[in-house]
């Protein structure tokens, strides 16, 4: 009947401007170890982004993965379980302690007002997720941070272009984490980035994501391999040119999605954060069964029948995880719990078409009791 909806869909540029981007790569045979694409997007990301420092990845898991080794972080580290594998994954394959803090039920970031009880001599950072593309409380968590003598490094994957008070998002907090992933609001094919400002990190990542290498004859640190390659970076500067008009499209059916569920019982979307330029990176509702008349995994069930494919995004809890089996207790974070039970994301992606919303959302509405 219709067309498949899927949840998101890659943004590519225009085929002749890619094939025009790599050209140089044919001229130099530089195709990766940061050639010149690379070095040019370090630059230009960091300016649109309003960040003093970038260090490019071949993708968002490996720079946090990288960064949190080049931190040389013991112990506990404070964090939410409402998120993508990565964030936990990346905790404790640094041998760190993730202790797994509970969210808020307005934006569902970290819910500041329970990380203190959570802090012990043991605690080193807190990694907290700007979900959605949706900021944690940036000033309190700096707050708690700075009286407590702990490290902030922020997962922002969701989070490009997000902008605070005019600041770029990435550049609260000790570090910040982008992933490139084709999915994402921005790609460079796969791809990622740690925005810092701090000049010694920045080299100890530029070592660690070529195996630890020094120099020719220098190896001192037990490195990764995780470096952006040329084509990854000419991707990024063809797309580059417009992310501005992908996240203005992506406001315009976010307002549209806005105004039809606006009236139906039981949906209920994120308020606009205060102060935010935001990046309408998802789109997130929250099923209260009992007024909207079915629960969650009933509405993913039923709009998988009109070729319709949400997600449910984020379940499990990471904390519930099998690799994690009897580590943790998802009970001690109850709002998270409930999240990735009743929330589901729905298609966005910016060349979606406006009746692909309307249709989305009538079909929402009049399965509503
Ligand atoms: C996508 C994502 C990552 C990982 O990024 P990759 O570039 O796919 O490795 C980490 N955290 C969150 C919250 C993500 O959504």
């Amino acid at each position: 009947m219709s067309e498949k909806v899927l949840v998101t869909r890659a943004v590519l540029p225009e085929f002749d401007e890619y094939v025009e981007e790599i050209r140089d790569i044919w001229d130099s045979h530089w195709l990766t170890n940061m050639g010149a694409k690379h070095n040019e997007l370090e630059a230009k990301l960091s300016e649109y982004l309003k960040v003093d420092k970038m260090s490019l990845f071949s993708n968002g898991h490996m720079a946090l993965e990288l960064l949190l080794q080049a931190m040389n972080l013991e112990g506990e580290v404070i964090t939410t379980p409402f998120t993508f594998a990565s964030t936990t994954h990346a905790i404790v394959r640094n041998g760190l302690t993730p202790v797994f803090c509970d969210i808020n039920a307005d934006d569902y970031t970290i819910d500041v007002n329970k990380i203190e009880s959570l802090i012990t001599d043991k605690t080193c950072a807190i990694v907290p997720v700007h979900v959605y593309g949706n900021i944690c409380d940036v000033e309190a968590i700096d707050k708690i941070a700075k009286k407590h003598n702990l490290k902030v490094i922020y997962d922002a994957a969701h989070a490009f272009g997000v902008e605070y008070k005019g600041q770029g998002i990435c550049a609260y907090g000790d570090a910040s984490m982008l992933s490139f992933h084709a999915t994402k609001v921005y790609n460079t094919i796969e791809g990622g980035a740690i925005c810092h400002s701090d000049e010694a990190l920045g080299k100890r990542m530029y070592q660690l994501k070529n195996f630890g290498i020094k120099n020719e004859e220098v190896v001192d640190g037990i490195g990764a391999n995780a470096k952006m390659n040329e084509f990854q970076a000419a991707m990024g500067l063809c797309n580059l040119r417009h992310v501005d008009d992908s996240i203005a499209k992506r406001k315009v059916l976010t307002d549209r999605y806005r105004e039809l569920l606006a009236d139906v019982n039981g949906v209920k979307m994120c308020n606009e954060q205060k102060d935010v330029k935001h990046n309408y990176a998802y789109l997130p509702v929250y099923i209260d069964a009992t007024a909207y008349g079915h629960n969650r995994d009933e509405l993913w069930e039923h709009l998988k029948e009109y070729d319709i494919y949400a997600r449910k995004y984020f379940y499990p809890l990471t904390s519930a995880f099998d690799c994690y089996e009897g580590r943790y207790d998802v009970n001690a974070t109850p709002v998270a719990l409930d999240a990735s039970k009743n929330i589901l994301t729905l298609p966005i992606y910016p060349d979606m078409q406006l009746d692909v919303v309307d249709r989305i959302c009538e079909c929402i509405s009049k399965y509503a009791v």
